[in-house]
C-alpha cells in the first residue's frame, strides 16, 4: 500500500513514516498543501494521511480540491484541531476518518486497517483467498495453515494482488504501489518478488499473464 503523508512537523512526519515503513507500507512525504495536492492528483496513492494546519494551502482545502477532482483516494486526517465542529468539517470535506493529535500510533494503524478493510470489502483484518490468509494487522501470512515468512515488499505485493483479486496489474502499476519517489529500483524487482513468493509458498499462487502483468490465481477463490 502506497501512502502519501502530508505533515509539516518533521518530528511527527519522521515518526509516522518510520512506523509505516516497519509495517510494509510505502510512504512518500510532503510538507505543504500545494505539494500534497499535486502529489495526490498525479500519483496512484492508496491512502493519504493528512495534517490540516499546513503552510501554503490548508489541509481542508487540499481535501476539498481533491474530491472536486473526483479523486477518491481514502484520507485520514491527523490534526491538532480537535473540536467536534473541526471533526465534522473534516469528514464533510471528504475525509474517511479523523484522528486528533496527540495520537497513539496503534490507533492510527487500527484506523488504517479499517480503511483497508473497506477498500478490499473484507469484514476483518484477515484477507482470505482459498488457502491463503493474510493478516493486515499482524503482517503475517498463512498458506495451507502454515506460516510463510515474507519480506516487507513481498508482503505488500501479495496484499496488493489479494485486495483486487480480479484485477491484472502491470509491472509498472505494482512498482508504483511498492515504491515511492526516492527508492531506486532494479528493473526486474517485481519479477524477483513474485518468484520469491511462489518459492516460499511452494505454489503458483501468482499467475503471470505474459506481456500483460500479474494477478492472484483466480482458482484460489474457489
Ligand atoms: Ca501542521
Amino acid at each position: 500500500m502506497r501512502v502519501l503523508l502530508v505533515e509539516d512537523d518533521e518530528l511527527i512526519a519522521n515518526g509516522v513514516r518510520e512506523a509505516l515503513r516497519r509495517r510494509a507500507y510505502q510512504v512518500d512525504w510532503v510538507s505543504n498543501g500545494r505539494d500534497a495536492l499535486n502529489a495526490a492528483i498525479d500519483n496512484p496513492f492508496d491512502l493519504i494521511i493528512l495534517d490540516l494546519g499546513l503552510p501554503g494551502l490548508d489541509g481542508l482545502d487540499v481535501l476539498s480540491a481533491l474530491r472536486q477532482h473526483q479523486k477518491r483516494t481514502p484520507a485520514i486526517v491527523l490534526s491538532a484541531r480537535g473540536s467536534t465542529q473541526n471533526r465534522i468539517d473534516g469528514l464533510n470535506a471528504g475525509a474517511d476518518d479523523y484522528l486528533v493529535k496527540p495520537f497513539d500510533l496503534e490507533e492510527l494503524f487500527a484506523r488504517i486497517h479499517a480503511v483497508e478493510r473497506r477498500t478490499s470489502g473484507a469484514a476483518t483484518n484477515v484477507l482470505k483467498m482459498g488457502e491463503i490468509e493474510l493478516d493486515l494487522a499482524a503482517m503475517s501470512v498463512l498458506y495451507q495453515g502454515i506460516e510463510v515468512t515474507l519480506q516487507r515488499r513481498e508482503f505488500s505485493l501479495l496484499k496488493k494482488l489479494m485486495e483486487s483479486p480480479r484485477q491484472v496489474f502491470t509491472r509498472e502499476q505494482l512498482e508504483e504501489s511498492l515504491y515511492g519517489w526516492t527508492s531506486d529500483l532494479g528493473s526486474n524487482a517485481i519479477d524477483v518478488y513474485v518468484h520469491n513468493i511462489r518459492k516460499k509458498m511452494y505454489s503458483d499462487v501468482i499467475k503471470t499473464l505474459r506481456g500483460v502483468g500479474y494477478r492472484i490465481d483466480p482458482n484460489l477463490a474457489n
